[in-house]
């Protein structure tokens, strides 16, 4: 009986998980997961448990970069816990390996409540992976990058707003989850919010942006330091700019145009031209700014008073 198809993937290491165990190898104070790509790094004293995603999305490599630099820092023990533990994976590894957004499935998509029983495929398998790193974890943060030009901001939702306000971060975006049927579904933040973690999703800048480890490593040691897991000394934005999403509109990918190269915060008036497609003129609602315009969808929101 010939046996169930097995992937080339399952046979070996990706690059990434070598590069990475290579790194920590001899130090003792790091412990290398089970699940490849992803290190357990603990202090004596108790205290919450962090979780930091990066490339989740493989053509977004900021964050694997920001997950490289803080494993090196904790090997040759320029940072040392104060207490607590955190863990630190890197998420598509063999898409960012294919410098591609992803091998088959959006990763980002996949971490749902129940369990996928049979996964087929990388993503499937690489998803129930990262869902047990996240099992009793306090805080998560899942480090993306955009498509188009956008400065580094923080999303997160309503409940979560005070934390992001501490954490000193000069954007954040609200109200992801409070888009109803338009809202995404299958996301690392939905899913720790709905396990009773934490969850906050940084955007660290366009995906090519040469500022992007350095935005996404900056990301991390805010939140570690607001968990006081790390001191970390940086200017803190003590009155950020919040916005609030209220729209996700998906356009035909084909034959969509926006009207001219938007990026992300680019302030609208009301009945501005977006773009169109074949079928439809896209006009902004109402004076507000777009967030993460891509080439098949984009976000609408308000800025809202402090
Ligand atoms: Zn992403």
């Amino acid at each position: 009986m010939p046996l169930r198809h097995s992937p080339p993937y399952q046979s070996r290491p990706s690059l990434i998980d070598r590069e990475l165990s290579g790194l920590v190898a001899d130090a003792p104070q790091i412990e290398k997961l089970a699940v490849p790509a992803a290190f357990h790094i603990s202090a004596a004293l108790e205290g919450p448990k962090v979780v930091i995603f990066g490339s989740i999305h493989g053509d977004e490599p900021a964050g694997s970069l920001a997950v490289k630099e803080l494993l090196t820092q904790f090997a040759d023990c320029t940072l040392k816990l104060l207490r607590g533990s955190v863990i630190l994976a890197v998420g598509n590894e063999l898409a960012l390996e294919q410098r591609v957004r992803k091998v088959e499935r959006d990763l980002n998509r996949l971490f749902e409540f129940e369990s996928i029983i049979e996964p087929s495929g990388y993503e499937e398998r690489r998803a129930e992976e990262l869902r047990d790193l996240l099992a009793g974890a306090d805080y998560m943060m899942d480090l993306h990058a955009t498509s188009k030009s956008s400065s580094p901001f923080l999303m997160c939702e309503s409940h979560l707003l005070a934390e992001a306000q501490a954490m000193g971060f000069a954007r954040i975006v609200t109200g992801w989850g409070e888009l109803g049927e338009a809202s995404l579904g299958g996301d690392t933040e939905s899913y720790i919010n709905q396990m009773g973690g934490k969850g906050f999703t940084v955007e660290t800048g366009q995906r090519d942006d040469a500022e992007g480890c350095a935005n996404a490593l900056d990301a991390a040691r805010r939140l570690l330091r607001h968990v006081s897991l790390l001191p970390y000394e940086a200017a803190d934005v003590t009155a950020p700019a919040i916005y609030k999403l209220f729209a996700s509109i998906k356009v035909e990918e084909a034959t969509f145009k926006y009207r001219q190269p938007f990026g992300s915060f680019n302030p609208l008036v009301e009945g501005e031209l977006i773009g169109c497609d074949a079928n439809k003129e896209y006009r902004a609602p109402c004076d507000c700014v777009l967030v993460m315009p891509s080439n098949d969808e984009f976000m609408l929101a308000r800025r809202r008073s402090n």
